[in-house]
């Protein structure tokens, strides 16, 4: 079995780091997408479950107090964290644990599990970024500008992340997420039980 890994993927909305993080899931079984708690309301195309757990302010506050959430913060005027279940039985179970979180959660994630790798992902350039974001056509401008706003501030951490990754096309930056993936779980310090197999083979 290889090794349980957590990753945290950040990078500006509208980069693409749900239909990288999708392709993924199409390349391997192992890979599992934690899905947040939210307090932003729905947007036309989101599902129940699958793009986040909705939730009002009260219920949110109310996972803070339960201790279900390993991190949360208060982003655009809104609620987000990760709860805590899933992320610690898949690890258990070997898989590959992909939490899609912006910057405070991603260095909070680190502090609580140093083994867990930090992915940034970049587009071409800041001109293509925006007019993705304005292509979505989900956002109004006021939104847009905040959103632009943070990308800006976001780019200022990316130095703090193990590994950058630009999404030319979604195809290429899938792969070369994977590339990262399969070498992060082949290092020697995440299978320390196939080494002592190995050095203990008998005459
Ligand atoms: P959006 O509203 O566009 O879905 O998400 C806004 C930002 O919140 C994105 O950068 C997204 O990655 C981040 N985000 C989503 N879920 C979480 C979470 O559980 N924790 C943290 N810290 N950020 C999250």
């Amino acid at each position: 079995m290889k090794p349980g890994l957590l990753v945290v993927v950040s990078g500006p909305a509208g980069v693409g780091k749900g239909s990288i993080v999708q392709k993924m899931m199409t390349l391997s079984d192992c890979v599992m997408l934690s899905v947040s708690a939210t307090s932003r309301a729905p947007r036309p195309n989101e599902n129940e479950g699958k793009s986040y757990f909705f939730k009002t302010r009260e219920q949110f506050e109310d996972m803070i107090k339960n201790n279900q959430l390993i991190e949360w913060v208060e982003y655009c005027g809104n609620y987000y964290g990760t709860p805590r279940d899933f992320v610690e039985s898949e690890i258990a179970k070997g898989h590959v644990v992909i939490l899609e979180i912006e910057v405070e959660g991603a260095l909070n994630v680190r502090k609580l599990f140093p083994e867990c790798i930090l992915c940034f992902i970049l587009p071409p350039t800041y001109e293509e970024l925006e007019q993705r974001l304005r292509g979505r056509g989900t956002e109004d401008e006021q939104s847009i500008q905040r959103r632009l706003r943070r990308a800006k501030d976001e780019f200022q951490y990316i130095d703090r992340y193990d590994y950058i990754i630009l999404n030319d096309t979604v195809d290429a930056a899938a792969q070369r997420f994977m590339n990262i993936i399969e070498s992060e779980q082949m290092r020697t310090c995440r299978n320390p039980e196939i080494i002592e197999t190995f050095k203990n083979i008998k005459e």
